[in-house]
């Protein structure tokens, strides 16, 4: 890895954070993260404390209290009173720290001397700067052993712990407060980021001075100091902009190579013929295509005549009908004598996508039966659990060409198939589809395979340009006629036991009239800690209660694959009133007659899956309730989740609450804590003027240097590549 980076700057960025401070301290930075040169630069202080200001104690407590601020805090505050007390043998010394509104105490424990000294060392001045675990204690916040230095004249005094923290007074005007653990306090963190930008002084910036100049942002090495040793809050502000400048500039500058490489590829045009499978299918479609399918579509067609691959995003809501158009696009391209790839997420929905397609098609897709069509090609269903024995004979069918539509998992990729001719995938849901997924589907150099992404999600522009900036978007906005509403209702089972009961009644009154009914839960099984739902405690609880007069059924992802398509087909032909189910019917999922889902423990959920969820009803004619029953408080970020769901059926509307709620690294991936996020600050929302600039600036870049010489340029490329393999994922 050494020397994949030509740039001193970078190759001096990557280097661990242990060069610097050794191997412990080098471990505790591991806990946040934080494993290179780069990364300690890039961990931004939350706060700025100016030398001279005092913390606002009433607010710091209110937002403890509110459970908004993290435990570990660092405070610059007024000694109001210290006192010993307790019994000799168990000696504390109480202080009260004010800042002239609000109280804060703090507590410290130890033999005799060491009160004493402390009890000193906290009169030698007024104020001082603490810094420790904020806990509670007889229903009061305390900061128990804190860190102190205090401020004299003489300069900061305290332990040599706190001497640090004084160390950074004096240094720069401003102290920056880090996100910080019990191994790692706030001052070791700022003296490694001040370690750091001495190990990258004086090598320069991999961002070319042009696109510096262009964009207005300072050069790399002024960012870090004016980050982390800031002389003013503006100076502060100017670093931060150009260390986001150059997390959106690196994205568009991958996205804009990956743009230009794949105009550079070739793919097999398919025009549209006419008089066959897509006619046939045409003529045969029980309703009437939307006006925006129609144009969709003729997009579509228009991109599969051409001789580049087509690369598209089609985003739009749940049945909003994007199926209907893929399946065109994939009969298109059979028609001219190519195969088609349906990937899917999961087991059932590629079970579905099967049972869709070879309802749409008749005995179009029946192959090479007696009395089919002579057109009529072989539909396939290959996923990870395919039994071995038909395994053989589906791959010969793909290898040779009579398979021409083949539905499987995701799961596909990850082995190798041979295709006799590949000419489209279609991803659903938002996977990406890159080199090493080409590969597994034997994909040949020299003729790359038109590729339509769909997404259910709506996908805000910024997000699409960060995420998906190689992708060009089509969206559908319109849902077929004869949707019924959705109402939605947060129930608060705490405040509001009887509406639970009242839930239950409404679905046992839908389904009396005929209607089906979700019930989705968290989890499969009980914790035994906690409480909350899971799919066998309701399904139990319901079928044997406020259910009882219903036919209920339970769907998990722990089902083998067939009681899974079983329970779905049984649900779908209304053999099944109520299902039970985790979110394994959260993507398309389709049962017209299904008018109300009940969500328990609906906090559980993020707001997309939620709306995803809700797609699963009101896909009928019949007017339709979803119940989102939690626990969650008013006021809390779950419950505003839960409003949010409630006020509105707008997916875009709703994408944009949960970006604000989200961090950057959930959106991008890689959400579990402790996993590095490539973009650490970038926020998708809030930047969309920088990744737009930095989006243009790409492009200029790509047109100066098409073959990417430059080995700054190419250093990010890289560097970014690298930290976003990750793939696109909601947080769950
Ligand atoms: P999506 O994949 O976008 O969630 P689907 O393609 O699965 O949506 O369509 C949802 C449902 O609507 C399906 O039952 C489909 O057959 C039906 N449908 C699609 N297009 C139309 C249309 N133009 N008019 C009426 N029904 C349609
Ligand atoms: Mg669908």
């Amino acid at each position: 890895m050494a020397d994949v980076w030509q740039t001193a700057v970078v190759r001096a960025l990557e280097e661990p954070v242990t060069r610097l401070v050794g191997d412990k301290t080098g471990k505790a930075f591991e806990v946040l993260g934080i494993r290179t040169v780069h990364d300690v630069l890039r961990h931004m202080p939350r706060h700025l404390m100016s030398g001279t200001d005092t913390t606002d104690l009433s607010q710091l407590l209110d937002d403890y209290r509110r459970g908004v601020v993290d435990d570990y805090v660092a405070v610059m505050a007024r000694v109001a009173s210290v006192k010993q007390a307790g019994d000799p043998s168990r000696l504390r010394l109480e202080v009260r720290l004010t800042d002239g509104t609000g109280f804060l105490e703090v507590t410290f424990f130890g033999k005799k001397h060491m009160i004493d000294y402390w009890q000193k060392l906290l009169s030698r001045s007024e104020r001082g700067i603490f810094a420790g675990k904020l806990g509670w204690f007889r229903d009061r916040p305390q900061l128990a052993h804190p860190a102190f230095a205090m401020d004299t004249r003489d300069g900061y005094i305290g332990s040599a712990d706190s001497m640090r923290v004084a160390r950074q007074v004096m240094k720069s005007s401003y102290i920056g407060l880090y996100p910080q653990s019990s191994k790692l306090p706030t001052w070791t963190i700022s003296e490694c980021a001040e370690l750091a930008i001495n190990h990258i002084a004086g090598l320069g910036d991999a961002l070319p001075e042009w696109v510096r100049d262009a964009a207005d942002v300072i050069d790399f090495e002024a960012a870090c100091r004016a980050v982390h040793l800031p002389t003013s809050r503006e100076e502060h502000a100017a670093g931060r902009r150009r260390l986001i400048f150059d997390e959106a500039f690196a994205t568009q500058v991958a996205m804009a190579y990956r743009r230009a490489d794949s105009r550079l590829h070739r793919a097999r045009p398919r025009p549209r013929r006419t008089a066959g499978l897509l006619d046939a299918f045409d003529a045969r479609l029980p309703f009437v295509l939307t006006e925006q399918q129609q144009a969709v579509s003729e997009v579509i067609f228009g991109e599969l005549e051409r001789t580049r691959p087509m690369q598209r995003l089609l985003q739009g809501e749940v049945g909003s009908g994007k199926t209907v158009v893929a399946l065109r696009a994939m009969l298109t391209v059979v028609d001219g004598g190519g195969q088609a790839v349906l990937l899917a997420p999961t087991e059932v929905l590629a079970q579905q996508h099967l049972a869709t397609v070879r309802e749409l098609l008749g005995d179009l897709g029946a192959g090479a039966t007696l009395g089919a069509p002579e057109m009529a090609t072989d539909v396939v269903l290959l996923t990870g659990s395919t039994p071995a024995s038909q395994r053989r004979d589906l791959l010969d069918g793909i290898a040779s060409g009579a398979a021409g539509v083949v539905i499987g998992t995701h799961a596909l990729l990850d082995q190798r198939i041979d295709f006799a001719d590949l000419g489209l995938v279609v991803v659903d849901e938002q996977h990406r589809f890159g080199v090493e997924q080409r590969n597994a589907l034997g994909v040949r150099a020299d003729q790359h395979p038109h590729v339509l992404v769909m997404t259910a999600t709506p996908i805000p522009r910024s997000v699409a340009m960060t995420v998906f900036g190689d992708l060009d978007v089509s969206t559908i906005t319109e849902l077929p006629g004869g949707r019924a509403d959705v109402t939605t209702t947060v129930v608060d089972q705490v405040t509001r036991p009887a509406w639970v009961d009242r839930a239950w009644q409404r679905v046992a009154e839908e389904v009396a009239q005929g209607r089906q009914a979700f019930v989705i839960t968290p989890r499969i099984t009980a914790k035994d800690d906690a409480g909350g739902a899971s799919v066998e405690e309701m399904y139990a609880k319901l079928s044997s209660g406020p259910l009882a007069t219903c036919k209920v059924g339970m769907l998990h992802g722990r089902l083998p694959t067939d009681e899974k398509a079983d329970v779905m087909r049984r649900f779908a032909a209304g053999a099944l009133d109520v299902l039970v189910a985790t979110t394994v019917v959260e993507v398309g999922v389709d049962v017209p007659n299904a008018t109300v889902m009940v969500v328990c423990d609906a906090e559980s959920f993020g707001i997309s899956q939620l709306h995803q969820l809700r797609g699963r009803i009101g896909r009928g004619s019949h007017p339709s309730v979803c119940l989102l029953l939690t626990s969650a408080e008013e006021g809390t970020n779950a419950r505003e989740r839960l409003n949010a769901v409630a006020s509105t059926r707008d997916g875009f509307v709703l994408s944009e609450v949960d970006l604000s709620q989200r961090r950057e690294g959930d959106v991008l991936g890689n959400s579990q804590s402790g996993t590095r996020s490539s973009l650490r600050l970038l926020r998708v929302l809030e930047h969309a003027d920088d990744i737009a600039l930095a989006r243009t600036l790409a492009e200029q870049v790509v047109e100066r240097d098409p073959q990417l010489t430059d080995p700054g340029v190419r250093d990010y490329v890289t560097q970014i590549e690298r930290l976003a393999e990750g793939d696109w994922q909601e947080a769950t």
